[in-house]
């Protein structure tokens, strides 16, 4: 039977992509009487976190796109998280050693930085020349049994092209030489994302494999790693990233991507999945508002939409207070007021934060009202009366915002860490530095404390608020 996953890797906040993604791979399992799976694919070490899986999967969960094996609910072919799997690697990593399909390198990183600045000089692509191709079999053993560190690299051909069948954008042929000598095992004995990948799309029988378009120019790397472990590879579907109305690529510089700003602002998942749906499928005008249960029935991957993905916020808003206004009975609406309000403990911890502010309950909306707002109405005269001139100020805003994604793990510690090192560095004291940013976040000076307010807001909203205060 069908059997696809979305593989997300926790190296940052959410994305909408992921959603995206997901909701494709759902539609496509549920379409054909498939299964769903979720693979956590955290090879990357450096940038894998806990804190990130954790939120990815919350996030994932809320979108209501139900998995029916993944590292939480486990399933015959786990574990679901790449880190746990590094011995199941080794031996297909050993067969393509033996077989040739793959090679030692030992190359160290000053030679590949060399030969990096080299090719960048004679204006050539970069990518592995190939130097450690040529070892003969006794020295590649002595070197290894001598204990010198080393890479396992792919073998790829030099002429000729890689032909393949993409569900989505039909025939394609990328020539081999386009290709890197892709490293498949790292030093330490961790298989990169493509080496994984491969692997547990295998074991894990996914017959399709859909992701993004970016993915495409790896599909060489991919078929060339099935065709060497003697498998068949799942069949292709890259989609097309979603895209911003001036063609650019919806990206977390630009716009807020992450899943969790979307539901910290009051979007209902049930529209967030109707408005991603709608990239996937040909219908009329006046059709677009559509359950779950629709989207799933008019789905076709035979005759997807031919339009761009166009992320419309403005359709999004649309579509959001349709589902609303025509979706929800009075009670429904007030019980999911009543769960938005409490995601991620924000008014109870908030509250909290409250009330040793106020002397009666009444004053709490303004003092409060700023962790569940989606727009805090800045205006100049917010800043007004700040200690801090109005060049001080944006430059103190700026600043933070810039720095935010150096705050690795987002709680009241490390924001207060981070925010105190900003200080340091730019010659101010914590205290001339906070109100600003109280007013950028709260939208009032006067406000709950900003470093428990920051990690209420989560990362995502305060990223947003930052930018809105200094444009
Ligand atoms: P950027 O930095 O440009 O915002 P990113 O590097 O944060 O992008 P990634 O972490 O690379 O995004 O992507 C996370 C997941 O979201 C990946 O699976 C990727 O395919 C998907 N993704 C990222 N951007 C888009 C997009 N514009 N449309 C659809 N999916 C996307
Ligand atoms: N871990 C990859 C990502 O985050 C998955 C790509 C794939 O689906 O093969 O995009």
């Amino acid at each position: 039977g069908v059997r696809v996953r979305i593989a997300p890797s926790p190296t940052g906040e959410p994305h909408v992509g992921t959603a995206y993604i997901a909701l494709f791979n759902y539609l496509f399992a549920k379409k054909f009487g498939g299964e769903f799976i979720l693979r956590i694919e955290d090879t990357d070490a450096t940038r894998s976190t806990a804190e990130f899986e954790q939120k990815v999967l919350d996030a994932l969960k809320w979108t209501g796109l139900n998995w029916s094996e993944g590292p939480d609910v486990g399933g015959p072919y786990g574990p679901y998280r790449q880190s746990e799997r590094k011995d199941i690697y080794r031996p297909f990593v050993d067969k393509m050693l033996a077989n040739g399909g793959a090679f030692r390198c030992f190359c160290t990183p000053e030679r590949l930085e060399s030969m990096r600045e080299a090719q960048r000089a004679a204006g050539k692509p970069p990518g592995y020349d190939g130097l450690c191709l040529h070892l003969k079999a006794e020295e590649v053993t002595a070197r290894v049994e001598a204990g010198e560190p080393h890479v396992v690299r792919l073998k790829v051909p030099t002429e000729g092209s890689c032909d393949f069948h993409d569900g989505v954008y039909g025939d394609v042929s990328i020539p081999w030489e386009s290709v890197d000598m892709q490293v498949l095992l790292k030093g330490d004995g961790m298989p990169t994302y493509h080496m994984a990948n491969v692997v547990d799309d295998h074991l894990m029988k996914i017959t399709h494999v859909a992701r993004g378009e970016e993915w495409l120019a790896s599909v060489p790397k991919h078929i060339l790693i099935y065709r060497h472990l003697g498998l068949e590879p799942p069949k292709f579907m890259h989609l097309s990233l979603m895209r911003n109305h001036d063609k650019s690529k919806l990206s977390k510089r630009k716009n807020p991507t992450s899943i969790s700003y979307y539901s910290a602002l009051g979007y209902l998942p049930e529209a967030l999945m109707n408005f991603l749906g709608l990239f996937f499928i040909q219908i009329a005008e006046g059709e677009e508002l559509l359950s779950m249960e629709e989207l799933i029935e008019k789905f076709d991957p035979d005759n997807l939409s031919k339009a761009g993905a166009i992320f419309d916020i403005q359709k999004l808003d649309w579509l959001n207070g349709r589902w609303l206004r025509e979706k929800l009975t009075p009670e429904d609406f007030v019980a999911r007021v009543l769960d938005w309000a409490q995601e991620n403990d924000r008014l109870v911890e908030g509250l909290k934060l409250a009330q040793s502010r106020v002397t009666k309950l009444g004053e709490l909306p303004p003092l409060a009202g700023f962790l569940l707002a989606n727009d805090v109405g800045l205006t100049p005269a917010s800043f007004g009366g700040l200690k801090t001139s109005p060049t001080e100020t944006l430059e103190i805003v700026t600043t933070v915002q810039a720095d935010l994604e150096k705050i690795l793990e987002w709680n009241v510690t490390t924001i207060e860490e981070e925010l105190r090192a900003i200080s340091e560095r730019m010659g101010k004291k914590l205290r001339v530095v906070t109100p600003p940013l109280f007013v950028a976040v709260s939208g009032s000076q006067r406000s709950l404390p900003l470093f428990d307010s920051m990690a209420l807001l989560g990362r995502s909203v305060v990223r947003q608020r930052l930018k809105v205060a200094i444009q």
